[in-house]
């Protein structure tokens, strides 16, 4: 019955498990989390494959971070695998390292032609230091000018046309900054304090999230289904009668308004996933392809989770146009982040000011490039807020209101 809801949650990815479990647990609401699709985990669900390899059917997913919080907050719910994530590049022929280093730069020119890069970024920038690839085109220096138009050509320019459509310096510069230039040797992908993957997988960790007594979970649900939001009145309804609680949307917020401002741009991909009778099909989890094939990238599994097996899963990610009419590419994976996106959404964004019991949270509500760590921190901020929220209800008598 739905009023015996406090919360209604759409979407059953990290930012909307979080929330329905902090809800649950601690202020003791009694919660209905639903997801359109058949299982949990929105965008992180992992599952074993027919040969027994535990695979990312949405691609792969590391979890790394900075915040202690949010490790804090997960290992209750899950046990870790340490894992460093170390990815190659397929350049000229060759797999160099990713991001971009010095061990890249000394396997791609002569002995004493490194050296000399290897010297002026150093000089110029620092030991050890960060800098992406549309900085290091700003460099005055010729010999850093000609390392970063390398970079960019081999690294930086088919592979971003690939995923997004577009060149590098007409997206968001956060975007190519998320893999800069390392003026070191780290060949980690990451260079956070935290890199794990949950050790029995993520599906297992989201059920562990969500198992809490007052949270109930519909899956195959889409929330248009069952719950309507009347954007003009601010009214909800769920199971045809009027919902009193609070909506939390994680899935895309133009349709919660009903493109009312139009459709927010993103871009999908398809994946091709694959299982051979070797042990391993590739030197490390992820093989990036800027500038041979369709593909971006190939991910193998076994390399993430540990696994021991005489066979290999992998696959390829090809990434293509979002289109919400195609079952075959209606995935929205990314935001698209660039202007017209951003401009685009500062629409809803101040649509959604006007009704303080409508919550868009998380990758596709917010618009934001999260990764997993960002959407969990992100949420619990989010339940901050909430419990504020909900106190300052109390107080005011609003309860049923
Ligand atoms: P989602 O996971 O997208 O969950 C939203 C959920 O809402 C979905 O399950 C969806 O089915 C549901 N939903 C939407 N609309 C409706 C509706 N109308 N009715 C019912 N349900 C609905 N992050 C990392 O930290 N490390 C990585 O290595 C990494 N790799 C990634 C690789 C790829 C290819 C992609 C696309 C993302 C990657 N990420 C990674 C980011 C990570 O996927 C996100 O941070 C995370 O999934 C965000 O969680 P979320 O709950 O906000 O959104
Ligand atoms: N990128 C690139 N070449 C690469 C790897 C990344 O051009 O070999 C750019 C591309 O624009 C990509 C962005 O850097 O979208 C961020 O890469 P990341 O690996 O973080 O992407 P994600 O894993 O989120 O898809």
């Amino acid at each position: 019955m739905s009023e015996h809801y406090e919360a209604l949650i759409v979407g059953a990815g990290f930012s909307g498990a979080v929330l329905a479990e902090r809800l649950a647990s601690q202020l003791g609401w009694r919660v209905l989390v639903v997801d359109k699709r058949e299982h949990v985990g929105g965008n992180c669900f992992d599952e074993c494959d027919e040969k027994g390899i535990l695979v990312h059917r949405y691609g792969p997913h590391i979890f790394h971070t900075d915040h202690q919080q949010v490790v804090d907050y997960l290992s209750q719910f899950t046990a870790w695998r340490p894992y460093e994530h170390r990815v190659l590049a397929s350049i000229d022929g060759q797999l160099v390292p990713l991001p971009f280093n010095l061990n890249s730069i000394d396997k791609l020119f002569t002995t004493s032609k490194a050296r000399v890069l290897a010297d002026a970024l150093v000089e110029n920038f620092g030991e050890g230091t960060r800098v992406p690839i549309l900085k290091l085109r700003e460099s005055s220096n010729p010999l850093l000018q000609e390392l970063a138009g390398f970079v960019y050509d081999k690294v930086f320019l088919n592979y971003t046309t690939k995923q997004w459509g577009c060149r590098p310096e007409d997206i968001s510069p956060e975007v190519t900054a998320r893999v800069p230039v390392i003026v070191g040797r780290d060949d980690r992908y990451f260079a956070d304090v935290f890199q794990a993957v949950p050790a029995e997988g993520y599906t297992k960790l989201f059920e562990s999230i969500l198992a809490h007594p007052k949270i109930d979970l519909r899956l195959k649900t889409d929330y248009a289904d069952i719950s309507k939001f009347n954007r003009e009145t601010g009214e909800i309804s769920l199971m045809g009668n009027t919902f009193k609680g609070v909506l939390i949307f994680t899935g895309m917020v133009d349709e919660l308004f009903g493109f009312c401002h139009g459709e927010l741009p993103y871009r999908s991909l398809r994946f091709d996933f694959q299982h051979h009778d070797q042990e391993f099909f590739q030197p490390t989890a992820v093989v990036n392809y800027p500038n041979e094939h369709t593909y971006t990238r190939i991910t193998e599994f076994k390399h993430l989770s540990g696994q021991k097996n005489s066979g290999t899963s992998i696959v390829y990610e090809y990434p293509q146009p979002y289109d919400r009419q195609n079952p075959a590419a209606n995935i929205p994976y990314y935001p698209v982040f660039d202007e017209t996106g951003k401009k685009a959404y500062e629409h809803y964004e101040a649509a959604l000011q006007g009704h303080a019991k409508v919550f868009a949270v998380g990758r596709l509500a917010q618009y934001r490039y999260l990764d997993m760590d960002d959407a969990v921190a992100n949420a619990l901020d989010v339940f901050a807020s909430l419990s504020k929220f909900a106190s300052k209800r109390r107080c005011l008598g609003w309860e049923n209101t």
